[in-house]
């Protein structure tokens, strides 16, 4: 007979929720955890979905994260099975979704019906938040509702986000922190004219390329004991009109900074601006522009009772020391660290996820409600 986890899973992959469409696994979810006795909340911004469950009362308060969008499959001629049917072969479930993250999700579900089932005058409050919106703008997602806590008044002491993080084992892998992410864009001007009388034309990729070669020879920062040196990268950069012949009137370019927490977004942006007026790229009225956009604050989470139940509850359930790292891309964990909660990032493999056939080894499903009940069961449980 399959396992809750599986049946759950299953039924969450035939929704085809891309993002930020739902596709109504929120209200299978709502609908699960309100028979199990948790508070629901369905809190609606814009097109987004975000569900918001607790069980219990008062501290210490215990949230698991996650999302219930995924992203596009790509024409589904490319698939070996259809994206939206889960299908198993060679003990894996394939469809899209599997391992990001419906599968955490799923076990996060399972897992707080058995923790309240188990230990219904457990400790604090245990609950559940889960968005549309990870895979997407992530502005009405969590970010809206970290804010919305924030009006509120909701502490939240410790949150398990159920991201696939580990590598090629469950549980060898757990992220402590993200770093953050600061995005430049950047528009030149100079003035437009015939390759052959450059005295009567500007040419902004002369211009810019002293600058952005400074930029890349920078050193930012040396890193910390949590995170490596910050790194710079360019991702874009056009200029030109096609023509052999003509100096182009403007050179658009977007970069991207990861960082940890040894520079600040603020030190960042007076840098890069320092090193483009150095090399006389201007700003400013009439003259360029420099737009930044801050998709998140790097966190790291210090040595504390989630961490030390998370790394238990792995030692228990699998057997293995796993490897603390702040390494990867973001996640919505950037938005409720800076409420004061200790986060952990704690998931299936992610060799497969964004993929053609993503997949998730049973094994490591049917194991997963475990693990999270186990970190419950050490941070909520024994009253
Ligand atoms: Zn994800």
């Amino acid at each position: 007979m399959p396992s809750p986890v599986f049946e759950l899973t299953c039924e969450l992959m035939r929704r085809a929720s891309v993002t930020p469409d739902d596709a109504g696994c929120q209200a299978l979810i709502g609908e699960r955890l309100g028979r199990a006795g948790f508070a629901i909340e369905h809190l609606r911004y814009g097109d987004v979905d975000n569900l918001w469950a607790t069980h219990g009362d008062g501290a210490p308060v215990l949230v698991f994260l996650g999302h219930t969008d995924v992203v596009p499959s790509g024409p589904a001629a490319n698939w070996t099975s259809p994206p939206f049917e889960p299908v198993v072969r060679d003990d894996r479930l394939y469809g899209r979704g599997a391992a990001d993250m419906k599968s955490g999700v799923a076990a996060m579900v399972v897992a707080l019906e058995e923790f309240v089932r188990a230990q219904p005058q457990h400790a604090g409050t245990i609950a559940l938040l889960v968005t549309s919106d990870e895979e997407g703008a992530s502005i009405d997602g969590v970010r809206r509702v970290a804010d919305e806590f924030r009006r509120r008044g909701q502490r939240i002491d410790a949150c398990v986000v159920g991201e696939p993080s580990s590598k090629q084992r469950l549980g060898d892998l757990v992220r402590i922190g993200r770093r953050g992410s600061l995005t430049g864009r950047l528009t030149v001007r100079g003035v437009q004219g015939h390759v052959a009388y450059p005295e009567k034309a500007n040419n902004p990729i002369h211009a810019f390329a002293p600058a952005l070669a400074a930029l890349v020879a920078e050193r930012w920062d040396e890193g910390n004991d949590a995170f490596p040196p910050t790194s710079f990268q360019l991702s874009n950069l056009d200029a030109g009109t096609g023509a052999d012949n003509v100096i182009p009137g403007e050179l658009h370019a977007v970069f991207n900074f990861r960082f940890g927490t040894a520079s600040t977004a603020q030190a960042l942006r007076e840098r890069t601006e320092a090193i483009l007026r150095r090399h006389g790229v201007d700003l400013g009225a009439g003259a360029g522009t420099l737009d930044w956009w801050l998709s998140g604050e790097p966190f790291a989470t210090p040595a504390g009772p989630l961490r030390a139940a998370a790394l238990a509850a792995i030692r228990e359930s699998c057997g293995a020391e796993p490897e603390l790292s702040t390494g990867g891309g973001t996640s919505d964990g950037r938005f409720i660290a800076p409420l004061g909660a200790e986060v952990v990032e704690l998931g299936v493999c992610n060799a497969s996820i964004h993929k053609v056939d993503e997949h998730v080894a049973l094994d490591e499903l049917e194991r997963l409600p475990a693990l999270y009940g186990a970190i419950a069961a050490r941070m909520l449980g024994g009253r």
